[in-house]
């Protein structure tokens, strides 16, 4: 398999990542969401949803891979969402953030063998939801620190993933730049589709993230297959660049369009999960749209994987 996820794409028009790792780890029980303790949601607790499974639980991390890649993932992403050392400093795992991300990595790599690449996801900090844009030179110190040991550790790609704000989006370019490898940056929109939460629309972050150096742009997280599709769909128009989607797979409403907003979250999502059909429905009009890269965030685990890798294969008889 070609190591570069450019040269992928163009032999193949359109791949498959893999699923959500959080919240299906949570649901396992090898994630703390933190909701005994306090709200969830808000940036502001202490450190939900980290990802310290990596070094605790590393035979659940390895099925949950291996589960992807028997669906059809063409990219595994090394659990490295939410390990800056800040943010896992707030979960009491500061001092092992070199191990956790490491070990994330190796994982990934272990069960991926020659048959996907290996992603290091990066993800917003939060410190710009505590302490605004003050914390920028603060955000760019941890986002390098990770993204080093995560070019250390072996990725073949970097994936900036969940950004609120697209200016902490484009202090994550500049560092992911620097390493030199290949970038997809995918801005959440939350709590507008309209606009992410500084302001931008998603046209504008398009231009913006493909200006910063990214090789493809798109969204993840926080909404379901038919209300993300909008918002990747102005990115594609507005920018000539490689477009990625991967959505959540829980059903969101006019009021409030972003999953993490909605009073099910975390505890209820079950009331709110959709059907697998609804992404293989999505794999197929991606494919048809010319999108380049699907996968699934929240709530999506290997039957949603499987579900649109029937549809990609559907669109292309
Ligand atoms: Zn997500």
């Amino acid at each position: 398999m070609a190591k570069n996820i450019i040269s992928l794409i163009k032999e193949n028009g359109i791949i498959l990542g893999d699923g959500g790792y959080l919240i299906e780890l949570e649901r396992r029980g090898y994630v703390d969401s933190g909701s005994e303790r306090e709200k969830v949601g808000t940036g502001r607790g202490s450190g939900q949803f980290t990802p310290e499974v990596a070094i605790e639980h590393p035979e659940a991390l390895r099925e949950l891979h291996r589960e992807f890649l028997k669906a059809g993932s063409q990219v595994l992403q090394a659990l490295t969402f939410f390990a800056t050392r800040e943010k896992l400093t707030r979960s009491g795992y500061g001092a092992q953030t070199e191990a956790i991300n490491q070990a994330a990595v190796r994982l990934a790599r272990e069960v991926a063998g020659n048959q996907a690449l290996i992603a290091g996801s990066v993800s917003r900090t939060q410190l710009f939801e505590r302490e605004g844009p003050s914390a920028a030179g603060q955000v760019r110190d941890l986002l390098n620190e990770q993204i080093r040991l995560l070019q250390n550790a072996g990725v073949d790609f970097l994936i900036l993933e969940t950004f609120f704000r697209l200016d902490e989006m484009l202090i994550a370019l500049d560092c992911a730049r620097a390493s030199g490898l290949a970038i997809m940056a995918t801005m959440s929109f939350r709590p507008r589709l309209t606009e992410s939460s500084d302001g931008h629309s998603p046209a504008v972050c398009a231009l913006a993230m493909a200006q910063a150096g990214a090789q493809i742009v798109g969204a993840n997280c926080e909404q379901e297959p038919r209300r993300i599709l909008p918002i990747v769909r102005e990115m594609h128009t507005a920018a000539d660049v490689l477009i990625a989607a991967q959505p959540a797979a829980f059903r969101t409403t006019e009021e409030t369009p972003c999953f993490t907003r909605m009073p099910q979250f975390p505890d209820q999502l079950e009331t709110a999960q959709i059907s697998r059909q609804e992404f293989l429905d999505f794999a197929r009009t991606a494919r048809a749209e010319e999108i380049s890269y699907i996968g699934g965030c929240c709530g999506c685990n290997a039957a949603y994987i499987r579900a649109m890798a029937r549809g990609v294969a559907a669109e292309s008889q």
